[in-house]
């Protein structure tokens, strides 16, 4: 399917862009004309992402050097968000992508993000590889602009 629209930027992996992150990709968003229910979806599916890059991948190594990457790309009917980081990387992805596993129990985390991550979105796909980070693909299809 041809693409209308593509948009990619990077930012330090400090949790003051977990805000923005969810911003940009929104505000891209809005050229297809999703109704409020499907933005904020796609909203907290992106903050789930990022936040994972930014507190489990790259920790606290307050490196400048650590990123967190967007790529956007717009279709007639739906948006596919990749979000990349250059962290530690998941060493068991099936048990991470369980509902209720986290790696960060002490940190009051619930181990719910990719559980959602998937709820929220159409199609999720998580690549990792330790020592080298994650991508995180996640397709929203809005509805009113289904193709059949
Ligand atoms: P919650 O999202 O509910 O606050 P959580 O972040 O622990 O808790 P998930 O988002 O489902 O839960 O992630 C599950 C686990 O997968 C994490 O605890 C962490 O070990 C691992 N993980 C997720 N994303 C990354 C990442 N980008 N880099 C490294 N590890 C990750
Ligand atoms: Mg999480």
């Amino acid at each position: 399917m041809d693409y209308i629209n593509r948009l990619s930027c990077e930012f330090d992996a400090k949790s003051t862009n977990e805000g923005l992150a969810r911003t940009i990709v929104s505000a891209f968003a809005v050229m297809l004309d999703p109704t409020l229910e499907e933005l904020a979806d796609l909203r907290t599916a992106v903050s789930e992402a990022v936040t994972n890059s930014i507190i489990h991948g790259y920790g606290d190594r307050k490196n400048p050097d650590d990123k967190v990457y967007i790529d956007c790309t717009l279709y007639d009917d739906r948006i596919e968000v990749v979000i990349t980081d250059h962290g530690c990387g998941i060493a068991d992805l099936s048990q991470a992508m369980q509902p209720m596993y986290t790696s960060a129990p002490d940190m009051e985390r619930s181990g719910m993000g990719f559980t959602v991550m998937g709820a929220f979105t159409n199609q999720l796909e998580v690549k990792s590889k330790v020592g080298q980070g994650t991508v995180v693909k996640m397709v929203k299809v809005f509805d009113s602009k289904r193709k059949e």
